[in-house]
This record gives structure tokens, sequence and C-alpha cells, in this order.
């Protein structure tokens, strides 16, 4: 895919705006790598449209070729479909927290069990496992193993009673770790290889013999296409709080991550990477964006050239100012904005000799106050922001009434220009930068 993409990009190289065909070209690629990391057709067509309408209100970017634009948009939007941030569990007021887990057979739910108790031991919790899985005749033995093994408590129907009911044990092991101390209960439940209504039937009773604080819906990322109907299914039969995604460890690209969130809303807050205990993690949107795409040299590629860009404007900056020609209000505005993207600027601003303080001063300003400032000099004249002094009272009225701020602000930016100024004239006026063309000038 990389090779596809490379060719796209260099045959759109040299044009500078992001024109309906720069869109549909990538967005052809893209589709194809999300198909071919096994993403539900329909959500493939939901995405792909999404993207195309962001990429058609993007501003054209001075760093990047179109493609790498469109490809940047994708991968952005990608994380931020997958969830942006993760969410952390939610514990209930008054202990247990009841915690239960629903999903096929085989997709991992009662080693995620296992996973689940040992983490949260080593957070300080006291986790009961549950065996509700009465279904199939090693299902309890199996969730002792991993208990013993994940150093926390089981709780499950004692042998030789006969087959047990699910619901009865899940509703007695409520009372039994409240009588115990457990602070936290975790529901393994019964799944069948398919969707079936018995079986959703169960782990509907579960959930209303107990009111589980979270039900996380488990799947394994190898499911591909079928992601889809397996989470309508549980969605509607027992519903669910989170989602996780087990089986990462495999050569699945991942798809199912996007369909089953974009499907179900549900945010993905787990991921299972191997048959050990210790192989889970949060889940991370960011790691299973670059997964899904499969462009992590095109994404590396694109972060150096926004990289180079802001360096060299950075070292633009530089050279114009030790060359001695006049800092303006475009100027400080443009420095503060390069200061918020990245931190080329300020590093290059800090190995100059009296730059502490001028770096000082940009980082007393906050992002919201950025905008503010942005506004207030983007209200001035041309003259105004080149000669700053002719900003007298009735000009100062003028431009706050034009960004709607209040005249004090605009006098603070004002002040807080000409500090900069002045420290500016002090410096390329007196030492020199060293290493810097036109130093000293
Ligand atoms: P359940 O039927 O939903 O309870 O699934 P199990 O927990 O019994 O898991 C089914 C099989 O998948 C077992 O052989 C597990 O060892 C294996 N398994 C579970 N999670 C993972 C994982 O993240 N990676 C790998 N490679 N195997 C897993
Ligand atoms: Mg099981």
């Amino acid at each position: 895919l990389s090779d596809r993409l490379t060719s796209v990009f260099s045959s759109l190289r040299s044009k500078g705006r992001l024109s309906e065909a720069d869109i549909d070209a990538t967005c052809r690629e893209i589709r194809i790598a999300l198909l071919e990391a096994d993403v539900a057709l329909p959500v493939v067509r939901a995405f792909v449209a999404q993207v195309k309408e962001r990429a058609r209100g993007a501003e054209v970017s001075q760093a990047l070729n179109p493609a790498q634009q469109v490809v940047k948009i994708v991968n952005d939007e990608l994380i931020e479909v997958l969830g942006g941030e993760t969410r952390r569990l939610r514990f209930a007021k008054n202990p247990p927290t009841v915690i239960m887990l629903a999903g096929l057979q085989g997709s991992g739910k009662t080693t995620l069990a296992g996973k689940l108790g040992r983490w949260l031991r080593e957070q300080g919790h006291a986790p009961l496992l549950v065996a509700a899985d009465l279904q199939r005749p090693n299902a309890v033995q199996q969730l002792s193993v991993v208990a013993e093994r994940a150093q926390v408590a089981v709780f499950a129907p004692e042998p030789g009673n006969g087959v047990g009911d699910p619901v009865d044990v899940a509703r007695r092991s409520i009372e039994y770790a409240r009588r115990q101390q457990h602070d936290i209960v975790v529901i393994d439940t019964a799944g069948r290889l398919g969707i079936d209504q018995e079986m959703m039937k169960q782990a509907a009773d579960i959930r209303d013999a107990v009111s589980p604080d979270e039900i996380l819906f488990v799947v394994d990322a190898m499911i591909g296409q079928d992601a889809v109907t397996t989470a309508q299914a549980f969605m509607e039969g027992v519903g669910f709080d989170g989602v996780v995604l087990t089986k990462l460890d495999g050569d699945a690209r991942g798809g199912a991550a996007l369909s089953v969130r974009h499907i179900t809303g549900r945010p993905i807050m787990f991921a299972s990477t191997g048959e050990k205990l210790e192989d889970f993690d949060a889940f991370h949107p960011d790691r299973m964006a670059s997964r899904i795409l499969d462009m992590g040299d095109i994404l590396t590629l694109i972060e150096q050239a926004q990289k180079t860009f802001d360096e060299e404007q950075a070292a633009k900056m530089a050279g114009k100012l030790a060359s001695g020609d006049g800092f303006t209000l475009d100027d400080f505005l443009e420095q503060m904005m390069m200061v918020r993207k990245m931190g080329p600027i300020k590093n290059l601003l800090g190995m100059m000799p009296g730059m502490g303080q001028m770096r000082d001063q940009l980082n007393q300003i906050d992002d919201r106050d950025l905008d503010r400032v942005a506004a207030i000099i983007r209200s001035m004249t041309p003259e105004e922001r080149a000669d700053p002094k002719i900003i007298n009272g009735s000009r100062r009225a003028r431009i706050a009434r034009g960004s709607g701020v209040t005249v004090t602000e605009v006098n603070n930016l004002v002040v807080r220009f000409f500090d900069a100024q002045k420290m500016m004239k002090r410096l390329t006026g007196g030492m020199g930068l060293p290493g810097m063309p036109g130093g000293g000038g």
C-alpha cells in the first residue's frame, strides 16, 4: 500500500491546492487500506465520506503536499473516531463494583477475567472472579486456574451438585463479595460460537440479576468483517458500556476496532495481546490507527515534513530578527503561533543569548489567550501592525470593537509587544547572534 500511495504522492506533489481530484485519489487508496484491514464495508463508506467532508473544509497546508495532507486528516480522524482518549473503569459508590463480561465463545472472556483480576489486584483492589459460565464442562475449572495464576479469589458453584444456574451463581456471588470484603466482582459468562437467542437471554438474565456497573463486550480482533453483526447482536441483546479487543498479538490489522466503535459508539477500553496474564493494556487509539492504516513510513514522512517546515520557519524568523529588520506585530503573532505549535522555536530561542526572557514572554500566553491575541492583531490595519507606535486611543477602541475584546486587553497586548521589541532591539543592536546569518546587524 505504501508504494501505491507514494506514487499518488509524486503525481500530486506539484499542486498547491487540495482539489476534489486530490481528495478522491487519496481516498480511493484509503478505502482499499481500510478494506484490507477488514473494516466492514458500510463503516468504510461512512468513514471515507466523513474524511472527504473534512478534507474539503481543510486549509491547504504549506508543509505537506495534498495527498500527505489527506492522509494526515485520515489518521487524525481515525484516532478521533477510535476514541481520542481511553475511558477508565467506573467504580460503584457502594462496593462491590460489578463488571460483567459478554462475548462469543473463544473471544477471550475467561482469559480477560484473569487479566482484569491481576491488574485490579495490583492497583490495590480485592477482586472476585465469578464463574457464571456453566455451559461447558471445564469452564469453571478454567476460571479457577486463571484466578489462581492471577492470585485472586474465585466464586464457583460447588462441584458435584449437578449443573447450577448461572443467574443464581451470579446473584449469590454479589452477596458473597459483600461478606468477604471484595470491592470488585468480575463475572465471566458463557458464549456460543455463533449468536443465539438462548445465550443472549441468559446474559440478559444475569445482567438483570446483578445490575452491573460495567458490561464489557469482549471481541476477537481476528473476527474482521463479522464484528459488525456480532457487536450489533450483543448491543441489542445485552447492551454494553465498553469494548475489549483481544488477540491483537495476531496478524489482524484491527479493522474490527473501527467497525465496533463506529456501529455501537461504545469506547474501546482495553487491548489484549496474548495468552499470558500480563499481555494486557489500556487501548491506545493512535497505535490502532496506524495499525489499521498500515502507513507507518508515510506517517513518519508527514511528521518529518511538518517538522522541517516548522524549523525552516523558525530559522527564517531568527534570521530576520538577527538582521535587524523591524520586529512587527505580525512577527509577534507568528512567533506565538509557532510556540504553540511546537518546540523548535523555543529551543532555538533558548539557545540564543538573552533570549530566555523572550521565551518566557511567549510562554506566558496560553492557547485561549493566543486566540484572542490573534483576533486583536487581525483587527489591526497593516500600517498598525508594521508600526504599532501609531496605535493611539481611538485606534485602540476601534481594534477592541473589531476583535470583541476590551480596550484593556488591546493595551496589554501592545505593552507586551513593546517589551518584546525592546528585547529584540537590545539583542540585535548589541551583542549579535553567534552563528546566525547577518548576526550582529
Ligand atoms: P472465552 O470462551 O471467551 O472465555 O475465551 P477464552 O478466554 O477461553 O480464550 C479462548 C482462547 O483464546 C484461549 O486459548 C486463550 O488462551 C486465547 N486467548 C485469549 N486472549 C488472547 C489474546 O489476547 N491473544 C492470544 N493469542 N490468545 C488469546
Ligand atoms: Mg470462557
